[in-house]
């Protein structure tokens, strides 16, 4: 009997580390190469917001204080961004905490959670880490969310329903009368959470927030500002929720769970439309040139509501992955999301795009011959 593994919680054990993309460092330490370009990670090309960069150099004098325990300013930006109540906020290091706020404040041992598959993966994490049940159903054949097999799902002991819209890898999309209907035939007792992680790129009219259903429902939806808005690496998010909710979530909450400087670059993210504007064009611009390039490539790929392209190389897409590392162009495999044959491409700048197809079409040139 091994006694430091007894000590461990038996969730714990259930759990794997997550395996993130690829650092540029690392890849360039490996192959001996310089000029590696990251297309694994969903983060946007054209970096932050020139005022975010400002307002972080005007914040590092202050950094000896506390950060603001309650958001107070960012949250007043969103309230009045949203149109709502500061208290209908709750502000996460990076969504990711906020995901494990809501286990920690709603999930017991003998709770069931549905997720889709394959979707993001910290779902099932949070779901294991409360020892919680995470069941997964599979998108559909248009690699949608199924509703209807999820809504067949539900148990008595379901006690969250998680919605990725769009949905990462897929970049697929639920529309507002879809989720409307679902809302509408689930019991109102459980919990839907609705991660918008990348509802900033969605072109299609169809489409709506989740916010617009928060007061009738109990919906939260999660935003980041790791996406379009630039920011990562300072690990910054938010839920949407009813008051009920969003106190729970704060009784779980480490006081100063958001650092000082995230605080001010979100306030400056936030306040500078035309770099959303444009952040959003130079991956309109990007998809249509990837899909061109797919077409012609013979490749198929799902089309994207998303910054990022799930694309079909019909072969171990590992062995493209490597052949690309050597290129200086990292990607994700799909492979972690039990799609083998396929990649995850994050749009990148124009130049960035048109490496990653040259390098692409190279490997697969190559690998024909
Ligand atoms: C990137 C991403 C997030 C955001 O995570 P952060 O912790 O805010 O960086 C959340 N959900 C999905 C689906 C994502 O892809």
């Amino acid at each position: 009997m091994n006694k430091i593994r007894d000590l461990g919680r038996p969730a714990i054990f259930t759990l794997k580390p997550y395996v993130p993309g690829k650092p540029i460092e690392e890849v360039e330490r490996e192959f001996g190469i310089t000029g590696v370009i990251k297309l694994a990670s969903n983060e946007n090309p054209l970096g932050p917001s020139p005022a975010v960069t400002e307002a972080l150099r005007a914040a590092i004098p202050h950094v000896f204080n506390y950060p603001d325990s309650n958001c107070f300013y960012l949250k007043k930006e969103l309230a009045s961004l949203h149109n709502l109540s500061e208290d209908q906020f709750i502000i996460g290091n990076g969504t990711d905490e906020i995901l494990k706020m809501i286990g920690e404040a709603f999930l017991n041992p003998e709770d069931e959670v549905i997720h889709a598959w394959p979707s993001f993966s910290e779902y099932i994490f949070v779901s294991k880490l409360m020892g919680a049940k995470p069941i997964a159903v599979p998108l559909d054949r248009d690699f949608k969310h199924d509703l209807e097999k999820i809504a067949q799902n539900i148990k008595k002991n379901t006690k969250i329903i998680f919605l990725c819209n769009p949905n990462n890898p897929t970049g697929t999309i639920l529309t507002k009368e879809e989720v409307r209907k679902f809302l509408e035939i689930i019991p109102p007792e459980i919990l839907v959470v609705v991660d918008e992680a990348y509802y900033e790129y969605v072109n299609d009219p169809s489409y709506t927030s989740g916010v617009e259903l928060i007061n009738n429902k109990r919906v939260i939806v999660l935003r980041t500002f790791s996406k379009i808005y630039g920011l990562a690496g300072l690990r910054i998010g938010y839920g949407i929720a009813n008051r009920e909710i969003i106190s729970m979530l704060n009784r779980v909450r480490e006081p100063f769970n958001v650092n000082l400087l995230s605080q001010e670059a979100a306030v400056a993210a936030l306040r500078d439309e035309a770099h959303l504007r444009q952040s959003k064009e130079i991956i309109l611009e990007g998809k249509a040139y990837l899909y061109q390039a797919f077409e012609r490539l013979n490749l198929e790929y799902i089309p994207s509501e998303a910054n990022f392209i799930f694309v079909d190389l019909k072969m171990d897409s590992k062995v493209v992955f490597k052949a690309l590392l050597r290129e200086g162009v990292i990607v994700r495999t799909g492979d972690i999301f039990d799609h083998p044959t396929y990649i995850r491409v994050t749009i990148g700048t124009p130049d960035q795009n048109k490496r990653f197809i040259t390098s692409l079409e190279k490997i697969l040139r190559e690998l024909a011959s």
